[in-house]
């Protein structure tokens, strides 16, 4: 498709507050495809398609694809653009609002996949929203902001490495798949990309007894990130510092280490043990 020709013909401009930087380079978009590993059969949710360039390759691919545009004015292009395809199913709506337990019983059988090239001021919430969602959702790959991949991604011991890693990472599994260039969208923005596959699981990658807890430990770990674990959590939680020096000795870990250097299987010990002395 010439995403140009087509911003003329049908005079559109644009919109900053949404996000809206298309896809010009085919080699993102190929990549996006294979990283899917899309069969026949799949169901795919593509979240912002925009013109459709993403759309219309999906609906080649796949046995339906549902498409969320919130901005009303690319609708009608949409629908043109993709009319011949009656597997491509489009809703104008805001997909923080779309209910996706009716989306996948009404349009899918079965887990569904994510593919799409996010509007990146709402990241946060629509993985948020992904991660609640595993229990419907096989995968994701998702353009994202070139700092959100490297979060996603990031391992322990790195200065990536934080809470959206932690959070991201109990229920999937992250893979880097490239990185993106400012030039393959028009227009251009400011930042650059990176396209990521979230292989989701039902369970958390570790077994935690209480969540809630194991994320007030995260949070506070992280909060002072100059600090050593043991010095964030007795400010961030107000214990008295033996007891956190002998939560972190039972949990095995080292009175001086840092937030970013502990691992999901560590934090899981530690939240375990100083539950024990908060409640
Ligand atoms: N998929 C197209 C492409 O690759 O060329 C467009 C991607 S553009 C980065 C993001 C798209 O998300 C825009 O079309 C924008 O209008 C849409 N969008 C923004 N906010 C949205 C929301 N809350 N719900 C659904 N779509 C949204």
């Amino acid at each position: 498709m010439n995403v140009k020709k087509v911003m003329r013909e049908f005079g559109i401009r644009p919109s900053k507050r949404l996000g809206q930087h298309f896809l010009i380079d085919e080699r993102p978009l190929a990549a996006m495809i294979e990283a899917a590993e899309l069969k026949n059969e799949d169901g795919v949710l593509e979240i912002g398609p925009g013109l459709g360039v993403l759309t219309l390759k999906l609906g080649r691919l796949v046995r339906k694809v549902v498409a969320v545009e919130k901005d009303p004015a690319l609708f009608p292009v949409l629908e043109k653009l993709t009319g011949k395809y009656k597997n491509i199913c489009l809703l104008n709506e805001d997909v923080l609002k779309l209910d996706l337990e009716k989306v996948s019983k009404e349009h899918f059988d079965g887990k569904f996949k994510v593919v799409a090239n996010l509007p990146y001021y709402i990241t946060s919430p629509i993985l948020m929203k992904i991660v609640e969602n595993r229990h419907l959702i096989k995968m994701a790959v998702i353009m994202v902001q070139k700092e959100v991949a490297q979060r996603l991604s990031a391992r322990p011991g790195t200065r990536d490495y934080g809470i959206l890693s932690i959070a991201v990472q109990l229920y999937a599994h992250v893979d880097l798949i490239c990185q993106v260039g400012r030039s393959a969208f028009l227009p251009p923005p400011k930042v650059e990309s990176a396209v990521v596959r979230l292989k989701l699981r039902e369970l958390p990658s570790v077994n935690i007894e209480d969540e809630k807890m194991f994320f007030r430990i995260v949070e506070a770990a992280f909060g002072e990130r100059r600090k050593t674990v043991k010095n964030s959590l007795k400010s961030r939680l107000s214990l008295p510092s033996d007891e956190i020096r002998e939560a972190l000795k039972k949990a095995g870990i080292d009175e001086n280490r840092r937030a970013e250097t502990l691992n999901i299987e560590e934090f899981t010990e530690l939240s375990r043990e100083i539950a024990k002395i908060i409640k």
